[in-house]
């Protein structure tokens, strides 16, 4: 049996269209979901094993892109969001009734990544997201209660499906961080 890493890369890793604009982010409730519209194509997509990314019912990883904060804006039924954990790093703002996480955003300006959104391009079914390039947290399966013994399958079927496994992010996020830090405290 094929070990499953996500529904959007079981079948293979579908690498969007280079033209695509963006598009529109639904929460899972049957009647009046959660919409957020995004104005462009997402960036640095990956499949995540931390413990703190909205992953689908039995999954083992999220998966989740940045998109410039910019090019995000809810468009129905925002009253529904709430921010899961106001003194986190990333505010996953949330909806109440079904608890997708629609966008998760840094308001910490001297943070890497402030101006990028925090997205799961599943969410929308718009054809032409760009697909995951890599596994991020791959470790951190184990912290939701994967069984440690099928980690040597995991790394395995992600390889196969060409998403190199790291137990951080990956090298050039891991770069912009070091970058960031270093100059922000003068040696670069
Ligand atoms: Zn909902
Ligand atoms: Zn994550």
């Amino acid at each position: 049996m094929t070990t499953s890493i996500h529904p959007a890369v079981d079948n293979g890793v579908n690498p969007g269209s280079e033209d695509f604009s963006g598009g529109t982010l639904y929460c899972k409730c049957s009647e009046n979901p959660v919409a957020v519209s995004v104005s462009g194509q997402c960036a640095h997509n990956h499949v995540c094993g931390c413990t703190k990314c909205w992953k689908p019912e039995g999954a083992l990883f999220s998966q989740v892109a940045v998109v410039p904060r910019d090019s995000v804006s809810v468009t129905a039924n925002e009253q529904k969001l709430d921010i899961i954990d106001p003194s986190a790093t990333i505010q996953r703002h949330a909806c109440k009734d079904c608890g997708v996480h629609l966008y998760g955003r840094i308001e910490n300006t001297g943070h890497p990544f402030y101006g990028l959104d925090f997205i799961h391009p599943e969410l929308s079914s718009d054809e032409g997201w760009a697909g995951p390039e890599f596994a991020a947290f791959v470790s951190s399966i184990i912290e939701s209660g994967a069984n440690p013994e099928v980690m040597g399958d995991v790394r395995t079927r992600l390889k196969e499906l060409g998403l190199e496994p790291y137990d951080c992010l990956s090298p050039a996020l891991m770069d912009a961080i070091a970058t960031h830090t270093a100059k922000a405290s003068g040696v670069l």
